[in-house]
């Protein structure tokens, strides 16, 4: 049987939204910015967070996958959708929906490296530390959590529970 338990409530979400948005704002002033979404996962968060920005953007999701239909990863990273933006000389920041390993990201981090940007940092809505396995440095998060798998706001298990406003932690 599934169980979800409430991690974070939708207001709890907008507030922890909002204030990691004006850092980013603070720190980018007078600079463009562009956001690279890491589908399917962090697409309600870069929505709300880009709102929420006040400095110029521009945006483009890249798709990998590693899970499958599972709660642990596979260490295998697929891209199924490639960077379709030029950010050679641009400030770049990855938005994330979730750390875990840190695998997926720090191949992702090289990947978009690759194409000459000026910087990049990272921003994950939820900076999960019990599996880490590669050191990666995230400069924006929203909340961080020891353990679990997280559901709603983005987050699926096998592609169920994505439409969900609060966050949930799941239990099989
Ligand atoms: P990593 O490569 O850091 O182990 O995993 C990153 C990806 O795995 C995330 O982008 C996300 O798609 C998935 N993932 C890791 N932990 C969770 C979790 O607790 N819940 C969900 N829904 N996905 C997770």
């Amino acid at each position: 049987m599934r169980v979800l338990v409430p991690v974070l409530t939708k207001d709890a979400i907008e507030k922890k939204v909002a204030e990691v948005a004006l850092k980013i704002s603070d720190d980018y002033k007078d600079r463009e910015l562009i956001l690279i979404g890491i589908l399917k996962g962090a697409f309600v968060f870069m929505s709300d967070l880009m709102r929420c920005l006040a400095v110029p953007v521009k945006l483009d999701f890249i798709c990998a996958s590693s899970y499958g239909a599972g709660t642990t990863t596979s260490g295998s990273i697929k891209l199924t959708k490639e960077l379709g933006i030029d950010i050679k000389g641009k400030d770049v920041l990855i938005v994330e929906d979730i750390v875990d390993t840190g695998l997926t990201l720090s191949y992702l981090i090289d990947y978009v490296k690759s194409f000459g940007p000026a910087s990049v940092k990272i921003c994950a809505l939820l900076d999960k530390r019990e599996r880490r396995k590669v050191e990666i440095k995230i400069d924006y998060s929203c909340h961080v959590v020891e353990e679990g798998f997280l559901v709603g706001y983005g987050l699926d298990y096998a592609e169920d529970y994505r439409n969900l406003p609060e966050i949930y932690h799941l239990k099989l």
